[in-house]
C-alpha cells in the first residue's frame, strides 16, 4: 500500500511550495487508497515554533488535505533515532568520532593547502573500539567511499553522486540530538513511507539518506524530486513576487478548490486537461506527468480556474467558502438574513465572479439592510420623474406576483407610460435596491429580496 508523507519544518507559514508539494503527496495517496501522513520536523529547537506548526495544520485544513493519524512530531521521537543510531554503531555501519571541531578545521586548513578534497576523513574510523576514550564524540555514517549512490528519482531519472564526494555524515550529535538526515531516515522508514515526493532542493539529501538506509539494510522508497516553483518573472520564488503564502491566496478569495487545481497543474500535466475536480485529479495523479522544468506561477491562469470551480460549485460549498474567505479576512461571517437573500442568485453571481470577493461585490444588494446608502455615481438616477417612476411601481407590485415575467411587464408597461424603455428604469431602481450603478439584473435582485423588502427599498427613493 502507498504511504506517503508531508514534513515540514515548523518556521514559518505554509508557503505556496509547500503547499503544492502536500498537495501532489495526498493525491498520490488518495488516488492509491493508501495513506496520507503529516510529520512536523521539530528538531530544530531555535526556530520551531508551535505558531508555526498551527499556521501549517491551518493552511493544509483550508486547503482541504486531510492526513492519516495525529502529526508526528520529529522532536518526539529522539530517543528512537538514537536508538538506531547506537545500533548502527553495533553492527560496525556507523563509528564514534572523537575528533574535536579544532581538529576538524585542521584538517581542512591543511587539505586546501596540499589542494586536497577537504571533505573530513575521520582518523576513527578505522580505529579499534577498544582504543575509545571516554569523551565526548558524535556518531558519523560509515559511508562507502568508493563507488557511487545513485538516486533512482521517479522525476529527475538517475542522478549518480561518487561516493568519494559523500563524507561520513554525523548520525548523532555529541549531545546526544539526531542530525536531521538521520531523523528524517529513521522517520520515514518507521512510517513505512513508500513514496517521498519533495522539492529537488533535497535530491543532494537524498542520496545521503539513500546510504543510511543501505547500511541499515532498509528498503528505499521511491523519491520524486519536483522543480520549485518560480514567480511570474521565472526567476525563483521569493518575497519580492508578493503572494508566497498560501494564506494569502485564500485571503485574496481564492477557494480551496480551485487552489487545489491550479496547484495541481503547476508542475504536473495531464495531457491537456487544466480544468478538473478532485476525483479527476485523484485519478490522474501520476509521478510521470510532473515535469522537470520549473513552474511559473501565473495570476490570469488562477483567475481562470478560479472562475471555473465557482460557476460550478454547489451552493453549500460555495456558502462554505464564503465563510471561510470572511473569516481569513476578519469580516464577520454572513448571518441569516444575508444568506437567504443571496441564496436565490448565487447561480447568476457564480456564472461571472472569478473570486469570492467579487462574487460578494456583485450580490452586495444582499449584504445590505435599509436605509440603503446611495453611492454618488448611482444617486444621479434618481431625478424626479424617476423617483415618481419608483413610487408607481411600488403601487403596481403591491399585488403582483412575484413573478420574473410579471415584474418585468409590470415595470416595462410604467416606463412605456413616461416614454422610457426598460433600459432607463433600470438605473434609479438599481440606486433604491442596491445604492449602486453596478448590479446584477434588476429583476433578479428583486426575486431574491422577495415582494416586501424590494418595496420598502424602492418606497424609501419614491417621490
Ligand atoms: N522538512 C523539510 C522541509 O521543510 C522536508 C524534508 C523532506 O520532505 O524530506 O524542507
Amino acid at each position: 500500500p502507498v504511504v506517503t508523507r508531508f514534513a515540514p519544518s515548523p518556521t514559518g507559514y505554509l508557503h505556496i511550495g509547500g503547499a503544492r508539494t502536500a498537495l501532489f503527496n495526498w493525491l498520490y495517496a488518495r488516488g492509491r487508497g493508501g495513506k496520507f501522513l503529516l510529520r512536523i520536523e521539530d528538531t530544530d529547537r531555535a526556530r520551531s515554533t508551535p505558531e508555526a506548526t498551527e499556521a501549517i495544520l491551518k493552511g493544509l485544513q483550508w486547503l482541504g488535505l486531510d492526513w492519516d493519524g495525529a502529526p508526528v512530531s520529529q522532536f518526539e521521537g529522539r530517543e528512537r533515532h538514537a536508538e538506531v543510531a547506537r545500533e548502527m554503531l553495533e553492527k560496525g555501519s556507523a563509528y564514534k568520532c572523537f575528533s574535536t571541531q579544532e581538529e576538524i578545521e585542521a584538517f581542512r586548513e591543511a587539505a586546501r593547502a596540499e589542494g586536497r578534497s577537504t571533505l573530513f576523513l575521520s582518523p576513527w574510523r578505522d580505529a579499534d573500539p577498544a582504543t575509545y576514550p571516554d569523551a565526548p564524540h558524535v556518531i558519523r555514517l560509515r559511508a562507502p567511499r568508493e563507488g557511487q549512490t545513485v538516486v533512482h528519482d521517479a522525476v529527475q531519472g538517475d542522478v549518480t553522486f561518487g561516493n568519494d564526494q559523500l563524507d561520513d555524515m554525523v548520525l548523532l550529535r555529541s549531545d546526544g540530538t539526531p542530525t536531521y538526515m538521520h531523523a528524517v531516515v529513521v522517520d520515514d522508514h518507521d512510517m513505512g513511507v513508500t513514496h517521498i515526493i519533495r522539492g529537488d532542493d533535497h535530491l543532494t539529501n537524498a542520496a545521503r539518506q539513500i546510504q543510511i538506509y543501505q547500511a541499515m539494510g532498509w528498503e528505499v522508497p521511491v523519491f520524486g524530486h519536483i522543480p520549485l516553483i518560480h514567480g511570474t518573472d521565472g526567476k525563483k520564488l521569493s518575497k519580492r513576487h508578493g503572494a508566497v503564502g498560501l494564506h494569502e491566496y485564500a485571503a485574496m478569495g481564492y477557494p480551496a478548490a480551485a487552489m487545489r487545481n491550479y496547484l495541481a497543474r503547476l508542475g504536473w500535466s495531464h495531457g491537456d486537461d487544466e480544468l478538473f475536480d478532485d476525483a479527476q485529479a485523484r485519478a490522474w495523479f501520476d509521478l510521470a506527468g510532473i515535469g522537470k522544468a520549473p513552474a511559473r506561477l501565473d495570476f490570469k491562469k488562477l483567475e481562470h480556474v478560479s472562475g471555473w470551480h465557482i460557476a460550478r460549485m454547489p451552493p453549500a460549498e460555495l456558502m462554505h467558502e464564503l465563510d471561510a474567505y470572511l473569516a481569513e479576512t476578519g469580516a464577520p461571517a454572513l448571518n441569516d438574513q444575508q444568506k437567504h437573500w443571496m441564496e436565490p442568485i448565487l447561480p447568476v453571481l457564480q456564472a461571472k465572479a472569478k473570486t469570492l470577493p467579487a462574487l460578494l461585490e456583485q450580490g452586495h444588494f444582499a449584504l445590505i439592510t435599509r436605509p440603503v446608502t446611495v453611492e454618488e455615481k448611482a444617486a444621479a438616477a434618481l431625478d424626479p420623474v424617476s423617483r415618481g417612476i419608483l413610487a408607481e411601481l411600488t403601487a403596481a407590485l403591491q399585488h403582483a406576483s412575484w413573478a420574473r415575467d410579471d415584474l418585468e411587464a409590470a415595470a416595462k408597461t410604467i416606463g412605456e407610460s413616461h416614454g422610457l424603455g426598460l433600459g432607463k428604469i433600470a438605473a434609479p431602481l438599481r440606486a433604491a435596491l442596491a445604492g449602486r450603478s453596478s448590479t446584477p439584473s434588476v429583476f433578479d435582485m428583486m426575486l431574491s429580496l422577495g415582494r416586501e423588502e424590494t418595496l420598502a427599498r424602492l418606497q424609501d427613493q419614491a417621490g
